[in-house]
């Protein structure tokens, strides 16, 4: 049986934590009739679009827990997270492919090595007068100091949950019901077929990419008009 361990302290981020480890729930109640004790388990990428997904399913039915105003703002608070994350996660993954492959760098050229490749991923916000703590802002990644490389999957999997959301868009009752097969899978099949089971096709290019930024893009303006209303 799963269950779900949380603080809840009384903000947004605690129905998004429930939303979420939910997702991991149901993945392990889903694949906890498999046979093979190993195959109950699927690797994290795809754990991860299990909760993922379910954050943004559950996202539309916030009402819920709030009135009207404050679920419209925590939706947008949640899909400004999904963007900026994303955009955090490919600058830390290219940081430590660069890390990896300038074995003997001095300070000096880590510093400006951070600074270009933040720059390349989100050039926008204004750091005027903290340049000095922005130059050291990958100290705030614990998996750079602890699991190299392990980092993307939160990308990997951000992209699948999305296409799961894209899909109920379109048809809920098929995604859901292809969500809920794909979890049943647990880790009997490789990564591209879990992804593809659950209506995802396992590509990362902006073919995938693009449609998912611009469905955000929408809600995210709609939002925006709703507020305005
Ligand atoms: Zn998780």
């Amino acid at each position: 049986m799963p269950f779900i361990f949380m603080n809840a302290v009384g903000m947004q981020r605690d129905v998004e934590t429930l939303l979420h480890e939910a997702g991991h729930a149901f993945h392990s109640l889903a694949a906890r009739e498999e046979d093979i004790y190993h195959y109950q388990h699927a690797p994290i990428e795809f754990c991860e679009v299990a909760s993922m997904s379910m954050e943004l399913l559950g996202g539309e039915f916030l009402e819920v827990f709030y009135a009207d105003d404050d679920a419209a703002r925590a939706r947008r608070t949640h899909l400004e997270g999904v963007v900026g994350t994303l955009t955090w996660i490919a600058t830390i993954d290219a940081f430590q492919h660069w890390l990896y492959t300038h074995p003997g760098h001095t300070r000096e050229e880590r510093r400006s090595a951070w600074l270009e490749i933040a720059n390349r991923f989100g050039g926008e916000t204004d750091w005027s007068e903290h340049e000095e703590v922005r130059s050291f802002l990958w100290h705030r990644q614990l998996h750079i100091f602890l699991y190299p490389f392990y980092y993307i999957e939160y990308g990997i999997a951000q992209l699948g949950a999305l296409q799961v959301w894209l899909n109920s868009k379109r048809d809920k009752v098929k995604a859901l019901a292809d969500y809920k097969r794909a979890l049943a899978l647990g880790g009997s099949r490789p990564l591209p077929e879990l992804f593809a089971t659950a209506g995802c096709p396992f590509d990362f290019s902006s073919r995938t990419v693009r449609p998912l930024m611009e469905m955000i893009e929408q809600e995210l303006e709609s939002l925006e008009r709703q507020a305005a209303t």
